[in-house]
């Protein structure tokens, strides 16, 4: 499980948590939000798994977005009695400031889904890697 969230939290190859997934490993930079490394540079992983991979993303993006805005939303309502407007600029609020980092987050979830950590092979590389050459 550790593997996971490193992988998702720190954007690393789901299958040896070494690489990073993406060009440019802030989300921030808008014009490389969604250009990722062709392949792992330290297990060979393929990152685009098959073509349109990633259109899965979009039902991890929409259940990440209920999670972190409907429900802190509705946490406002219920311990402040915030009215509809307040609520409404909340959501957006943490929508646009939030956008880079549910985009990619919903990338990495969909991927690790479908590639699993693997602790030996991550041995194996960083042995291979301490050796001296
Ligand atoms: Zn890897």
């Amino acid at each position: 499980m550790a593997g996971f969230f490193t992988s998702v939290l720190r954007s690393k190859c789901p299958k040896c948590n070494l690489d990073n997934l993406y060009v440019d490993n802030n989300p921030y930079h808008l014009s490389t939000l969604s250009v990722m490394k062709k392949k792992c540079d330290c297990c060979g992983q393929s990152y685009e798994p098959e073509t349109g991979f990633y259109y899965g993303a979009m039902y991890v993006s929409y259940a990440l977005g209920v999670a972190v805005m409907v429900v802190p939303a509705m946490l406002l309502y219920l311990l402040f009695d915030l009215g509809f407007g307040a609520l409404l600029a909340f959501v957006i609020t943490v929508y646009i400031f939030g956008f880079p980092l549910f985009f990619r987050f919903a990338r990495n979830i969909w991927f690790n889904i479908f590639v699993h950590y693997d602790p030996e092979l991550r041995r194996k590389l960083e042995n291979k890697t301490a050796l001296p050459s």
